[in-house]
């Protein structure tokens, strides 16, 4: 597929900093524009800052500032941030910017000529702080619904833009283009509010009251309303109306924003192009709002840690990936750091980092590192449909991404994930190891883990692009763009066999939630557990353990001894046994769980208590964790 993709972030107010909104929109941009380049598209990604308008005037007095040196000020902070979140966008835009002022003036020129501007004079309720006019319909109990303010009576003469006469064309083109606007809430939004009949927008404001803004070419009295300005930033951009860029990438033009702004862009928007002779854009992204749990935030100096700081506490692609993940598109989400926590340690350290370490350290285990060759007439019977689980994940990842469903496209790179642990288990590199004569066999299984892992690390590319490239380089690949390409992903069997693959590493550390800090960032961590295995025995070795479900009936500390907790259990009849558990639990936290205890382990006289069997118990770290059953069952009953 060739073509061009252009996507636009909104241009930032620059009243605030930069939060944890700004990021996920932009990031959001990012990840679509990376998508679209792997389908082999030529992508243009558009942000900036909005920089006119009352609010601007205000932010700026507050701070002492001429709004010329405040708008400098924030818009430089907004572009140094993006970089810092791996975003890589093709244009920053200002509508302070000369040549976007020319752009606005010809529009409104050419909207003016066509006589959809008139000149009125208007009395209303006006918000300050929404710098427009309510109506009563508008208002809740009399009030601005967004700042809770009452708004004040305003007279004076102004211009207007004939809206209500674009009504009927716009119901019909939304209802004719459903995917105009997504997902289909906020085309619903729309149109229901377009039920009412549609007023006329108040597109100037006039000079006593507010300087800071673009003049109307028509009238130097006047200086025009925000909105009209900033929505053109879209095309000024590009070089309209004749630049080589508008014509590229305008036919593509999709549009990100959250919520609150769907009325302009959903509205305003398509009827000011329309005025204008313009084509339409094709897509309305819209995203709804993240709600940030403080109380499940880590502080520090007593003040809740920022949302965007995180990214330097578990790493960037990490928190990419969390947006990424966590909301569904369109809907709200809750962020908070114990639910980042979670998904870095069970998503991306568990299942994704140890598949990786563990496939890595087989391949130099059972071939030194060198990527073994497949024998093509073995390969069907060893494959077990790997490469139709890879192509499927594949169609099913390209149509969610297309459409901005981005936590589904990842459930489906994760249950591919799944997949390929699956197929170890079936597989059983370990056994095949053993024989010789099962040698092509192992060769096989260990060249198709690698080309499992190749194709993940195309599909997270968009969301994570430094692990993406990490994962590539230790599958012996040079990183480089064209092997993220969708084409190449399809593909299978690209791994070069014969290559040398470098010594592993650990993609992403576990992280204790009870400290929320980083592990130490070594080469240990998840591999070690992968890597360093006991010698294999034999399933006669196994089954000579004898495992049995038990219920613990009481449960006590052991004087003098810090670390041992003595419990009394049912394994069908009564039994003392001694665990090593007390700095990870109470005794009241086990009375009642159902244990799995070794029951044939020769008794011990542990600190004078006799303790007769052994309970089975996870060790990470600083921590231990009972193994426990997820179903209730009879005290005595065997493991297998
Ligand atoms: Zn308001």
């Amino acid at each position: 597929m060739s073509g061009t993709f252009y996507i636009t972030t909104p241009i930032y107010y620059v009243n605030a900093r930069p939060h944890l909104g700004h990021a996920y929109t932009t990031i959001v941009a990012d990840v679509a524009a990376r998508f679209h380049s792997m389908t082999g598209k030529e992508t243009f990604l558009l942000t900036g800052t909005d920089e006119h308008g009352d609010k601007v005037v205000r932010a700026a007095k507050a701070e002492n500032l001429s709004p010329r040196v405040y708008v400098d000020k924030i818009s430089a902070l907004f572009k140094t941030l993006w970089p810092q979140l791996n975003i890589r966008y093709s244009e920053f835009i200002r509508t302070t910017d000369p040549a976007h002022i020319v752009v606005v003036e010809q529009v409104l020129q050419k909207i003016y000529a066509a006589g959809d501007i008139y000149f009125s004079e208007y009395e209303g309720l006006y918000c300050f702080g929404c710098e427009r006019f309510y109506t009563d319909r508008e208002l809740v109990s009399g009030k601005c619904p967004d700042h809770e303010t009452e708004p004040e009576v305003i007279k004076e003469s102004n211009y207007f833009f004939k809206m209500s006469r674009y009504q009927d064309w716009l119901i019909s083109h939304i209802t004719r283009n459903p995917d105009f606007i997504r997902p289909e809430r906020y085309r619903n939004e729309v149109l229901s509010f377009l039920k009412e009949p549609l007023e006329d927008l108040c597109i100037s404001r006039p000079k006593t009251r507010l300087e800071w803004g673009i003049t109307l070419p028509f009238d130097p009295n006047y200086v025009t309303y925000v909105w009209f300005d900033a929505l053109l930033n879209y095309i000024s951009a590009l070089g309209y109306p004749d630049g080589d860029r508008y014509r590229k990438f305008w036919p593509n033009a999709q549009h990100i924003v959250a919520k609150d702004i769907l009325k302009p862009h959903g509205i305003y928007w398509p009827i000011i192009l329309k005025a204008a002779g313009i084509p339409l854009y094709k897509h309305l992204n819209v995203h709804g709002y993240w709600n940030v749990d403080q109380s499940k935030m880590s502080k520090s100096l007593g003040n809740v840690v920022e949302p965007l700081e995180l990214k330097n506490v578990y790493g960037l692609d990490a928190f990419r990936f969390f947006l990424m993940r966590e909301m569904a598109f369109g809907l709200d989400a809750g962020f908070n750091e114990v639910s980042l926590i979670n998904r870095i340690n069970s998503d991306l350290a568990n299942d994704l980092g140890n598949l990786f370490s563990r496939v890595l350290a087989m391949a130099h285990k059972y071939f030194n590192g060198v990527v073994p060759a497949v024998d093509p007439a073995i390969e069907k019977e060893f494959t077990l449909e790997l490469e139709q689980d890879a192509i499927r994940t594949i169609a099913a990842y390209e149509k969610d991404m297309e459409s901005f469903a981005f936590h589904k496209a990842l459930a489906s790179v994760w249950e591919f994930i799944n997949q390929l642990n699956k197929y170890i288990d079936v597989t059983a590199p370990w056994e095949l190891a053993k024989k010789k004569s099962s040698l092509k066999q192992l060769e096989t299984v260990i060249y198709n883990l690698l080309e499992g892992l190749r194709v993940i690390s195309g599909l997270i590319y968009p969301i994570m692009p430094d692990t993406a490239e990490t994962m590539q380089k230790h599958l012996g690949m040079e990183p480089d763009m064209d092997a993220f390409k969708l084409e190449c992903l399809k593909n299978w069997k690209t791994v070069a066999s014969g290559s040398k693959l470098p010594k592993s590493v650990t993609l992403f550390p576990r992280i204790d939630p009870e400290k929320r800090q980083m592990a130490a960032q070594t080469d240990t961590g998840s591999a070690e557990f992968a890597v360093a295995l006991k010698p294999e025995i034999s399933i006669e070795e196994f089954r000579k353990v004898d495992l049995r479900v038990a219920t613990v009936l009481q449960a006590e500390r052991l004087p003098r001894a810090k670390k041992l907790l003595k419990l009394e259990i049912d394994l069908g009849g009564k039994r003392t046994i001694v665990a090593g558990i007390a700095e990870s639990y109470e005794p009241e936290d086990l009375v009642g769980k159902q244990i799995i205890v070794v029951a044939n382990l020769k008794p011990a006289k542990i600190m004078g208590v006799l303790s007769n069997g052994m309970l089975i118990a996870a060790t990470d770290k600083n921590t231990k964790a009972v193994a426990t059953l997820d179903k209730k069952m009879t005290p005595g009953a065997p493991l297998s």
